[in-house]
């Protein structure tokens, strides 16, 4: 498996390309999700991007505008089951300005979905921020908050390092439906119902860190950042996914704008600098 960050032109948005099909490129937006269950999927003409949340929440993470992902497989590999090696790797390979101010989705009135006990929202602010709550009941998770601001650069050490987690016995019964490939404790925290298998954690709160990475990358697919903030109580990716269609829908929730002083703002990035990085997973 291989896969290559390239940079994009200005106003590109994010673009995964299949290199095993002919280069077929699947834009990394709303119109094209296929499938939300345990993972956020991407499809067009039958053409499969398979579990993108977790490199476009590292794009997102680090306020990268275009680029191209190339890669020679479905799905994205998983590593450790979190964004860090993305980031890793997008720092390694460096980051350059473009000289078109980026667009953004800029939230003028609240819009709520509200299904049983779960919750997302997102409100009118000035900055990009993201607001996660989860109770489960388990010895190492309960009731966990989490706030994280955008723009402050706190993504690559706060968010990017929490990986995804499961349970053994849901993990067994996945295998055997064939949803997951190989998921085990070097890429995702296991748990089984009272214990944790593959300690230590990364945070005391990894897991509702991790839920925040999951809604970043899945706000991706609105194709441009959101000058707003968001609130999910046990939500997951098929209400992150509602969140994004119903504002794309209704065009009466946000307006798209630019901020004029951002020219001079150093955390902003957009596009790879460095032409190319490759990793093979498991090397
Ligand atoms: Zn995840």
């Amino acid at each position: 498996m291989r896969l290559r960050i390239l940079p994009a032109s200005a106003g590109a948005g994010i673009i995964f390309r299949r290199v095993d099909l002919d280069g077929f490129e699947v834009e990394a937006v709303s119109r094209n999700v296929a499938r939300v269950s345990y993972a956020t999927s991407l499809m067009k003409k039958g053409v499969l991007i398979s579990t993108t949340e977790h490199l476009l929440s590292a794009l997102v993470g680090m306020r990268i505008d275009n680029a191209i992902i190339e890669l020679d497989n479905l799905e994205l590999p998983i590593l450790d089951g979190s964004a860090r090696p993305f980031v890793d790797l997008i720092r390694r390979a460096g980051v350059r300005k473009q000289r078109r101010p980026r667009t953004y989705m800029r939230i003028l009135r609240a819009l709520e979905v509200r299904e049983g006990n779960k919750f997302i929202a997102v409100y009118p602010a000035d900055t990009y921020s993201v607001s996660y709550a989860i109770n489960f009941p388990h010895p190492f998770i309960g009731r966990e908050n989490f706030t994280l601001e955008l723009s402050n650069g706190q993504y690559v050490s706060n968010i990017a390092p929490a990986r995804t987690f499961g349970f053994l016995h849901e993990g067994e019964a996945m295998r055997q439906q064939g949803l997951i490939r190989g998921a085990s404790r070097e890429n995702a925290i296991v748990l089984t119902r009272d214990s944790l298998v593959n300690p230590p954690l990364r945070f005391e709160d990894e897991f509702v860190r991790h839920k925040i990475l999951d809604l970043i990358g899945d706000l991706a697919l609105i194709g441009r950042q959101i000058l707003g903030k968001v609130v999910a109580d046990r939500a997951g990716h098929a209400m992150h996914t509602t969140l994004v269609s119903r504002l794309l829908r209704d065009h009466t929730f946000w307006e798209a704008t630019t901020l004029p002083e951002e020219s001079a703002d150093e955390y902003v990035y957009a596009g790879l600098q460095n032409p190319r990085f490759s990793r093979q997973p498991g090397s």
